[in-house]
């Protein structure tokens, strides 16, 4: 995901665009050999002299291996212990006949460790999320602790949006970890709608606060809208057909045009921190550039998606920082406004 305001808006467009590309038949299982080996493996539940207990074969040919706790954990059945362990082999074979890795089922090979599918994402997500709680308890730490605030409660109108916006995050995260811990449908799905949920509400978030738009009823014009359509995507892609193509195109607009509002939002406004607003802006388009280099996994871990993922942490956290600086500088114009009011008065 997963995993996601630039970096929700592009991060979250180029996860989706690339979990699109994870679809369908690869080199790697079009392989006759891999096709054949998993084929027996699942009939026999054993590879060679090797079997699994997950397969729950009648009888085994071979020596039984115990099933570690943390695969029933992480969800390693039958049918995907077979396939990995078929590629694993598939891919010291080509290895020693000098080929390439490629790639099986839209994935490279990756080596798991204690059951989790894809080690490096997993962690360069988890640090994606906890990029977010810092970022937002920072925030709110500001807002309500250090700067000044009304009788109403905080001078800074968007509280409320950020809040919600770093709580889409951090649950856009989570379903990443899960996603690449271990790729199931069920997983896919909530990776993909949660990922769809914070670019829409992104894309809400950019527009009222580039717009500055603060009256309750014009909110709700650019919110109702905007929130049917996200449900109805939702519902669409888990309920009806899950389309890949169509959700790339809606992710891609959706992400495209909050780009377009706080690009040109930073460069009107001359926000004092419009350089963190394009650092971060440029800095997502220079990882998706990496994430288009599409290599192999270095050391059997790390490819340019969870490079991609790693990339995205240093512009959460600058993201935050700007999210900071704009509360600290909308609360001071405010409380100056104020001061000139009374003074008036
Ligand atoms: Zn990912």
């Amino acid at each position: 995901m997963a995993d996601r305001a630039w970096p929700p808006l592009f991060v979250i467009a180029v996860e989706i665009l690339l979990l699109a590309l994870f679809c369908g038949a690869s080199a790697g299982d079009r392989d006759p050999s891999y096709r054949d080996c998993v084929e027996s493996c699942q009939s026999s539940g054993c590879i060679g002299d090797l079997c699994f207990s997950s397969c729950n074969a009648s009888t085994f040919s071979g020596k039984k291996e115990e099933e570690p706790i943390y695969l029933s954990i992480t969800r390693w059945d039958c049918p995907s212990e077979c396939r990995y362990q078929c590629m694993t082999r598939r891919e010291d074979e080509r290895a020693l006949a000098g080929g390439k890795p490629v790639k099986y089922h839209g994935k490279w090979p990756f080596d798991r460790i204690y059951g989790v599918q894809e080690p490096a994402a997993v962690f360069f997500s988890l640090l994606n999320l906890f990029a977010h709680v810092w970022g937002l308890g920072s925030f709110l730490s500001t807002v309500y602790y250090e700067l000044p605030r009304g009788r109403k409660g905080p001078y800074y109108e968007f509280v409320g949006l950020w809040t919600v916006y770093g709580l889409l995050s951090i649950h856009s995260w989570f379903w990443s970890v899960v996603f690449h811990t271990r790729d199931t449908p069920v997983h896919e799905s909530w990776d993909y709608s949660s990922a769809v949920a914070t670019l829409g509400f992104s894309l809400i978030l950019a527009i009222t606060r580039t717009l500055s738009i603060k009256t309750e009823a014009a909110r709700v014009m650019v919110s109702a809208p905007c929130i049917g359509f996200i449900a109805t995507h939702i519902c669409y892609l888990n309920f009806y057909e899950f389309d890949y193509g169509w959700n790339m195109i809606v992710c891609v607009v959706m992400g495209l045009s909050q780009l377009l509002f706080w690009l040109v939002w930073a460069i009107v406004s001359k926000h004092p921190s419009r350089l963190k607003v394009w650092t971060v802006g440029l800095g997502t388009l220079g990882a998706m550039l990496l994430e288009l280099y599409d290599f192999p996994p270095l050391g059997g871990q790390f490819d340019a998606h969870s490079l991609w993922h790693l990339g995205t942490i240093p512009l959460t956290f600058l993201w935050w920082s700007f999210v900071k600086d704009d509360a600290v500088a909308r609360t001071s114009r405010l409380v100056k406004r104020n001061q000139t009011v009374k003074k008036v008065e």
